[in-house]
C-alpha cells in the first residue's frame, strides 16, 4: 500500500519503519528535518509538506502531539488533498472531542477515518509492539487493522468514533492512580521497617498486585528492569502522564465523571513536572513520598 506518515519523532519515527519493513511505500513528513533524514534511512521517501505526502495514497497514518495540531493538519491539509478513497487514521494521543470533530470534518468530505491511539513506549513504536484501540465503525476497523497490525502486537476495536481516545485516557489515568499507590505504598513499607524486597514478595502475589509494581517497580533493584533502575531515564515521561492525565479530566469534565482519584494524581504530577522533573520517568514520583 501506498501509505503518508505524518509526524515522525520519537513514536512516529519507529512506526513509520516498521511500515516499510511490512513492504509499504511510506511517504513521510514531520516539520522537523531531522525526523525526515532518519525516515529516509529507514527507506520511506520524504516530501516538503503535508499535501504532496498524501498524493495519491491508500491511507494516511499521523502521530502527532496534539489536538490542536491534529485538527490543523487534517482540516487544512489532507482533507480535500488525499484521495476521498484513502483511510485517515490518527494515532497521535488527543482529546475526544477534537478526535470526533476531525472524522465528522473528514466524513463529510467523503473519507472514513478511525483515531487508533496506542499503548506503549518508545521501545514498543520502534519494535512494533504497540497495543492500538481503534473508534470507527466495524469496515473501518477492518480497513485499519491491515495496516496497525504491521506496527503493533494487538489492534483492539474499542467501538465508534472517539472510542480509542476514551479507551486510552481511562487506561492512563488508571495507570496514573495506581503508579502513586504503589510509590505510597513502597514508601510507607520502608518507614515501617519493611525490607522493599520482601515487601514485593508478598504485595506481588497478594491483592495489592497491580502492574506498576510487577512490570515497572518504581523501587530500584525489585521486580524486573525498569525505569527505577536506570535512574528514571527513558521509560514514558513525567511529562506525558501529566498530558494525558489533563485529558483524562476535560474527558471527564465533559462526560460528568467524578474522579477524585484522577483529579488528584493529575495535581500531584502537576506538581512534580513544575519542580523540573517532566523529563524523568513517572515512576519518579515516588522519590516525593
Ligand atoms: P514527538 O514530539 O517526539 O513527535 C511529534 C512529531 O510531530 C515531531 O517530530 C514534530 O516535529 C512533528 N510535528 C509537529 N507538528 C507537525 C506538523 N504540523 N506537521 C508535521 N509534523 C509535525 O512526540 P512523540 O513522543 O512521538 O508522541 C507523539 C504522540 O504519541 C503524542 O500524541 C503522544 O502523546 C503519543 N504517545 C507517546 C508515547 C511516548 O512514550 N512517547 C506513548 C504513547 C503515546
Amino acid at each position: 500500500m501506498n501509505i503518508a506518515f505524518i509526524g515522525l519523532g520519537n513514536m512516529g519515527g519507529g512506526m513509520a519503519a516498521n511500515l516499510v519493513k511490512a513492504g509499504h511505500s511510506v511517504r513521510a513528513f514531520d516539520l522537523s528535518s531531522e525526523a525526515l533524514a532518519r525516515a529516509k534511512e529507514h527507506g520511506a521517501a520524504t516530501f516538503d509538506n503535508v499535501r504532496e505526502a498524501v498524493q495519491g495514497v491508500d491511507a494516511v497514518v499521523s502521530m502527532l502531539p496534539n489536538g490542536a495540531i491534529v485538527e490543523k493538519v487534517y482540516v487544512t491539509d489532507v482533507i480535500g488533498h488525499a484521495p476521498a478513497s484513502a483511510l485517515l487514521l490518527d494515532c497521535s494521543t488527543i482529546d475526544v472531542a477534537t478526535a470526533r470533530k476531525v472524522a465528522e470534518a473528514a466524513a463529510s468530505a467523503g473519507y472514513v477515518m478511525v483515531d487508533a491511539p496506542v499503548s506503549g513506549g518508545i521501545a514498543a513504536a520502534n519494535a512494533g509492539t504497540l497495543t492500538f484501540m481503534v473508534g470507527g465503525d466495524d469496515a473501518a476497523f477492518t480497513r485499519a487493522e491491515q495496516i496497525l497490525k504491521a506496527m503493533g502486537k494487538a489492534v483492539i476495536h474499542a467501538g465508534a468514533i472517539g472510542a480509542g481516545q476514551a479507551a486510552k485516557v481511562c487506561n492512563n489515568m488508571l495507570l496514573g492512580i495506581h503508579m502513586l499507590g504503589t510509590c505510597e505504598a513502597f514508601s510507607m513499607a520502608q518507614r515501617l521497617g519493611l525490607d522493599p524486597q520482601k515487601f514485593y514478595d508478598i504485595a506481588s502475589v497478594s491483592s495489592g498486585q497491580n502492574w506498576s509494581m510487577t512490570s515497572y517497580c518504581p523501587v530500584p533493584g525489585v521486580g524486573p528492569q525498569s525505569p527505577a533502575d536506570n535512574d528514571y531515564q527513558g521509560g514514558f515521561a513525567t511529562a506525558l502522564m501529566l498530558k494525558d492525565l489533563k485529558l483524562a479530566m476535560e474527558a471527564a469534565h465533559t462526560a460528568g465523571s467524578s474522579v477524585p482519584m484522577g483529579e488528584r494524581a493529575k495535581e500531584l504530577y502537576d506538581a512534580f513536572a513544575e519542580a523540573g522533573n517532566g523529563g524523568l520517568d513517572f515512576s519518579a514520583i515516588i522519590r516525593t513520598l
